[in-house]
């Protein structure tokens, strides 16, 4: 039989030999290692924080969207932060959950999905939750576990447009007129049957998950069927540069209200699937300046890399010049400027707006650290034009940028001192 190979053209984060690990900051790494690749700083211990801040206040189970971030590291502070639950949408990301955790609970929440797929997942993985929004996509799981008996159904009903920055709702979910018929039909083929929405991301109001929830009321009482449990998603935003989002506990008081009023019967559970929040203060990549023309930074990072999100969503990220004091470089001025960057590959798409805010005197040689990019920064790169290699490093410094009830600061990280680096 022919055989396909399949190779996977984008090489894994590489990790530099670093003694003892972790190091305290990104200022200590970048002296030690004068990194010349984009290096992604995970912080295991803001990831761990968060995730407890999510896991011990959400009132329900809190699923990891891995799509956000699915580094085993970053899997793993959020594993010690009490996350059990992850939200999957591919084989790839299931085999890498079940890889770490032979215990975690492993739900299949893409709408569309195929045949063989869902029988892997439900036969070897263990899965038994999966998402749908169609007719066709329920009689697809049915068939393909041969009329298992033990399925958690979750049918997605559509969100209205413009709810969050980042808009979700073109591609997947059925609308409300549809969602009786799916949910009756849903109910006679699964064990658990839920409903599950997903507002868009970086939704900057809570109200907008009460009114989803509303609205899934309607639903579920015009299907006259039982809901055994409620997904609100993912969506929770975090702090960008001049962005500050309500705290955490708005989101989770307004979404307790919204699942309150269903009244549906006691036991029903209520799951929310946040990516983003979970994981973007998780990270801060740095990039080195390779040129500078007036206000526009050549870096060694961009769109096809770590930094997709910085082209055409122009999303902003905070900032900071990392120029230590090695002789080499005097203090930077004081004065900031609002700088684009250009990325290093021969696309002149590959150009990044911001402004990103740094000292008007930034120069080639210089170190970036841009932060909030644990969330989807490394997972969206590419190898093209052949940059695709980055290191992989671990801080305990604090984030750029906090986000109002993520980490409340009791609790804050004492530093210790830089240790010896030595670079493989
Ligand atoms: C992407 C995604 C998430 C996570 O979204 P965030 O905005 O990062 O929280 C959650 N659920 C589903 C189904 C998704 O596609």
């Amino acid at each position: 039989m022919l055989k396909a190979r399949s190779r996977v053209a984008v090489g894994p984060l590489r990790r530099p030999v670093i003694t003892p690990i972790p190091l305290t900051s990104v200022d200590a790494l970048v002296e030690e290692l004068r990194p010349v690749e984009p290096m992604v700083a995970i912080r295991p211990r803001t990831l761990r924080r968060t995730a407890e801040r999510f896991v011990t206040t959400f009132p329900g189970d809190v699923l990891y969207a891995v799509k956000c971030n699915p580094e085993p590291t970053v899997l793993r502070a959020l594993w010690r932060g009490g996350v059990r639950h992850f939200d999957c949408a591919s084989l790839g990301e299931i085999r890498v959950v079940r890889s770490l955790f032979a215990d975690a609970q492993i739900h299949y929440m893409h709408p569309i999905k195929q045949a063989a797929a869902i029988r892997e997942a439900y036969e070897t993985f263990g899965v038994r939750d999966f998402s749908v929004d169609s007719a066709e996509e329920i009689e697809k799981i049915v068939a393909a576990t041969n009329g298992a008996r033990d399925l958690g159904i979750y049918v997605r009903l559509a969100m209205p447009k413009g709810q969050t920055v980042y808009d979700l709702s073109g591609k997947f979910g059925a609308p409300a007129a549809e969602m009786p018929a799916l949910l009756r039909q849903a109910r006679a083929a699964a064990k658990v049957l839920g409903l599950c929405f997903h507002v868009g991301s970086q939704c900057m109001d809570p109200g907008v998950y009460e009114r989803a929830l509303e609205l899934a009321g309607r639903v579920i009482a015009e299907a006259g069927v039982q809901v055994d449990g409620i997904d609100v998603g993912g969506g929770f935003p975090v702090s960008y540069p001049d962005v500050t989002p309500p705290a955490l506990g708005a989101y989770f008081e307004a979404i307790q209200r919204g699942f309150a009023r269903l009244g549906l019967a006691q036991g029903t559970r209520l799951w929310c699937e946040p990516g983003r929040a979970l994981v973007a203060a998780g990270a801060s990549l740095v990039v080195q300046v390779e040129a500078r023309r007036g206000d526009v930074l050549y870096i060694n990072d961009g769109i096809y890399g770590n930094l997709s999100d910085a082209g055409v969503p122009k999303w902003r990220f905070p900032a900071r010049l990392v120029r230590k004091a090695d002789g080499s470089a005097v203090e930077a001025s004081a004065e900031t400027t609002g700088f684009a960057f250009y990325g290093p590959t021969c696309d002149s798409a590959d150009f990044m707006q911001g402004p990103f805010f740094l000292p008007s005197d930034v120069k080639t040689g210089d170190w970036i650290e841009l932060g909030q990019l644990g969330a989807y920064g490394a997972c969206l790169r590419t190898a093209f034009n052949g940059f695709d290699r980055v290191l992989l490093t671990e801080v305990r410094d604090e984030p750029l940028l906090t986000t109002p009830g993520h980490l409340d600061g009791s609790d804050a990280i004492v530093g210790q001192p830089a240790d010896r680096t030595v670079q493989a």
